[in-house]
């Protein structure tokens, strides 16, 4: 669609929009959410649904979101367990039928206020809209230096963009959706394929607003578990370094020989030495133990993609 059938196509509200919602024990949360964004989809369009997608919640959430009103357009998918917000949009992204897609969170931290602005870029011919954070004020500020640490890394080892600051509020065109539910692999660092594809993009800022209800559920583990999958999905440098820093070592390795030999031969031995041995060695150690491990690391990643398990199973389907 070109940008002038865009605009037109906004303003006759005509666009059909899915909004993909990930759910994980949100039960304080989804009923006044979901009100609020289907009046917001109401007023801008006269065809869309929302996806929601249970990520195996253990409280009431998937009961209050089958009783909220039909006119809500609500389609429910529910996990049969929790599968990690990554898969569950994309699952969502698999079953949505709209010519864009809204992804959003349920706790009210990506504020429904923002998406005229969204919707407006789209229609100036941006295929990808996303939510570029103003602050991080209301992490803690090891959350935030871990952050600041591993985009910096990133940034540096890949050469996808991944600005820091931009996380799952998006928009996306059918092109970029298409796009994405074009990737096989299981082990997904969504950010990470945002930034892979390309496509036309555009930076909208906003602030973060405090969670609602409930708690975050990102703890330091599943954080540090995703930055090891964003680095090692992107990127083959820390696997490939250990040719170079074996290079190095083995150059000074045979100097050191050649020195010893020659001083050897020249003053003969003396027994002395105990020290550098046993530094060599526990080094030489360290160091490949460090380079096992990280091969581990990409090894344990082909393991889950060659047993080509399902990304997720469905238990319960409503509304579509
Ligand atoms: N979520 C999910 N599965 C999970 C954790 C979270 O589907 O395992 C959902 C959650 O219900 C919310 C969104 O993902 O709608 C963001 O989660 P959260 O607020 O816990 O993360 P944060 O905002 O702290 O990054
Ligand atoms: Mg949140």
């Amino acid at each position: 669609m070109t940008e002038i059938n865009r605009h037109q196509h906004l303003q006759q509200k005509n666009i059909f929009i899915s909004c993909i919602v990930p759910v994980y024990n949100e039960e304080m949360n989804v009923q006044h959410f979901f009100e609020r964004l289907q009046t917001f989809l109401r007023s801008v369009t006269n065809q869309f649904e929302i996806i929601a997608i249970d990520d195996g919640s253990r409280d009431a959430t998937i009961e209050k979101i089958i009783a909220l009103p039909k006119d809500y357009h609500i389609k429910l998918i529910g996990f049969s367990r929790n599968f990690g917000k990554e898969i569950a949009l994309t699952a969502g992204l698999e079953h949505c039928s709209g010519e864009i897609a809204i992804l959003m969170d349920a706790d009210f931290q990506h504020p429904i206020e923002i998406l005229p602005t969204f919707l407006n870029e789209w229609a100036e011919g941006y295929d990808m809209v996303y939510g570029l954070r103003k602050n991080r004020d209301n992490e803690s500020r090891v959350k935030r230096q871990f952050a600041k640490c591993f985009y910096w890394i990133m940034n540096k080892i890949t050469k996808i963009d991944l600005p820091s600051g931009a996380g799952d509020f998006r928009l996306l065109d059918r092109k970029v959706i298409n796009a994405l539910n074009s990737f096989q692999e299981r082990t997904r660092f969504m950010k990470g394929l945002y930034g892979w594809i390309g496509f036309k993009r555009k930076a909208v800022l906003y602030d973060v607003q405090q969670r609602v209800a409930g708690k975050s559920r990102w703890g330091f583990r599943k954080l540090l578990e995703l930055a090891i999958t964003g680095i090692t999905s992107f990127s083959d440098i820390p696997l490939r370094v250990w040719g170079f820093v074996g290079f190095i070592i083995s150059v000074f390795a045979l100097i050191y020989s050649i020195y010893f030999l020659v001083y050897t031969l020249m003053y003969g031995i003396d027994l002395p030495g105990f020290p550098s041995i046993i530094i060599a060695v526990m080094f030489l150690g360290g160091i490949q133990l460090l380079s096992i491990g990280i091969l581990g690391e990409y090894i344990a990643r082909i393991f889950t993609e060659v047993k080509q398990r399902p990304k997720y199973i469905i238990q319960i389907k409503d509304g579509f």
